[in-house]
């Protein structure tokens, strides 16, 4: 394979896609096996560059050095793991180890050198050594091992001669495959293609992930209340789930029991799955921006960037929404899409979007429903509509931004969640429609009210109370 691809060849972009893998025990030992040989590989440079250290030697980080001392150390020592993963672990420690040595001489110094040890490390294999057929992979090992060959649990997004690499990695109590591929952007026909003029604003929030107001009046508004539903059922579900085992906790310096430890490890579990469901939903998400983008030929999408604000502590509970709302993901997918699409994407400064008529440009306090409604010239329209307009017309000679969405198309995002329709409940949220199996049943109306319209019953504490102060009147006005 070669690294650099020849001039005037199609453009091309790598793209990952992760599976799961269905294993034997056997099987899982020897994956497991394998990454915990790449950690010793990363402790061994580790070791190896805080000898030259005390010795005041210069620190050894480059690939090629390191290659040599790992063929220095002759084989068999590291187990199972072959020699092109054990230099995937190289390559990683050297272009950490760069990448820190570059933010440091331009002046930043929180950037350290790679110090840390884990116990497992993700091994990538590199197009020519593995062995992939349909769902089959054939993972390389040490020579004189027997041959290791793995099923992956989906089928791959990608056509079987473009993947170009695999890289095997540990993560919440599961193996999985991170598969990449060489993806070439989409080349269309004739007079379909998207034009650079034509511009569209995207405008970032937590109810619609993605605002989009378009040319002609063309907008989409891409729901994410299943998403933010997902959040407050996970953040309620473990605020229920840490209560229930605060009482086991270990003290600082002590051994947890058996008990704890599998609640850690459950913990571990459903966080890793509502991370993967709210990456999942905001993925698709992006793929409805592009799609909706495509058919309108929409070249370019200017996209608001709020993350210079959010570094501002404003309280536990607005803190929680901002950090729950994964903005740079929100970017960073819709990015790779357009990408691959074609469609360039720029960043803009989103502030004051929101509170700017896009007609009149009268800057008018943030609304706090919905709907945007100027005082002066009496324009009104979606709040995130209009600041998708506004962050258009940023981009010089963007939409003139006066226009109206006169056509939404509004998508949800997350249609996967469970509890999104009659047929997926999810189980963290208490049953009560209608007659399911093990429902309590619908609410049921508040008793009749014998004390009279609009007066508090009394309730055990205020009866007590005022009888009290009744006693007390009654002894005070004889005297
Ligand atoms: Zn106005």
């Amino acid at each position: 394979m070669p690294r650099h691809s020849q001039p005037r060849s199609p453009a091309v972009v790598h793209r990952t896609a992760r599976a799961g893998l269905r294993l034997s025990r056997g099987q899982r030992r020897r994956l497991v096996g394998l990454l915990v040989s790449a950690g010793d590989v990363w402790a061994c440079v580790l070791e190896l560059n805080a000898w030259r250290r005390a010795r005041q030697d210069a620190p050894l980080a480059g690939y090629q050095a390191l290659c040599r001392e790992l063929a220095a150390s002759g084989p068999g020592c590291f187990g199972e793991l072959d020699s092109a993963g054990a230099r995937s672990v190289l390559r990683r420690y050297s272009d950490a180890w760069f990448a820190a040595a570059a933010r440091r001489k331009n002046g930043d110094a929180s950037a350290r050198f790679p110090r840390r040890r884990h116990w497992m490390m993700p091994v990538r294999w590199h197009y020519g050594t593995f062995a992939l057929d349909g769902r089959r992979l054939r993972i390389p090992v040490a020579r004189g091992c027997p041959p290791l060959l793995v099923r992956l649990d989906r089928n791959l997004p990608y056509p079987p001669e473009s993947v170009r690499s695999v890289t095997l990695l540990y993560d919440a109590g599961r193996l999985w495959a991170d598969i990449t591929a060489e993806v070439s952007v989409t080349v269309y026909p004739p007079g379909e293609q998207p034009d650079p003029a034509r511009v569209a604003g995207v405008d970032l929030g937590i109810i619609h992930p993605y605002a989009v107001a378009g040319p002609d009046g063309q907008a989409l508004l891409v729901s994410g209340r299943a998403v933010r539903a997902e959040h407050h059922l996970h953040l309620k579900d473990t605020k229920a789930r840490r209560r229930a085992v605060a009482r086991r906790a270990p003290k600082p310096g002590q051994r947890g029991s058996r008990r704890w430890r599998h609640y850690r490890r459950r913990q571990r579990i459903v966080e890793a799955r509502h991370r993967r469901r709210v990456r999942q939903a905001q993925h698709e998400a992006a793929s409805a921006v592009i799609c909706w983008a495509v058919a309108r030929r929409v070249g370019t999408l200017v996209v608001g960037d709020p993350r210079g604000v959010l570094g501002i502590d404003a309280g536990r509970r607005h803190n929680r929404r901002t950090r729950d709302w994964r903005v740079g993901h929100l970017i960073s997918a819709l990015s790779d899409k357009a990408q691959q699409a074609g469609i360039t994407l720029t960043l803009a400064d989103e502030r004051g979007t929101s509170s700017t008529c896009p007609a009149c440009r009268a800057r008018i306090p943030k609304p706090r429903g919905r709907v945007f409604c100027c005082p002066r010239c009496g324009l009104s329209g979606h709040r995130d509509l209009v600041a998708a307009a506004n962050i258009a017309g940023r981009l010089p000679g963007g939409i003139t931004p006066a226009v109206t969405a006169a056509d939404v198309t509004h998508r949800r995002a997350g249609a996967h969640l469970p509890g999104v329709s009659a047929a997926r409940r999810d189980p963290r949220r208490r049953p009560h429609h209608g007659d399911v199996r093990g429902s309590p049943g619908r609410h049921l109306p508040a008793p009749p009210d014998t004390t009279g319209r609009g007066v508090a019953r009394p309730t055990a504490r205020t009866r007590k109370s005022a009888t009290g102060e009744l006693t007390k009147m009654c002894t005070r006005t004889p005297v």
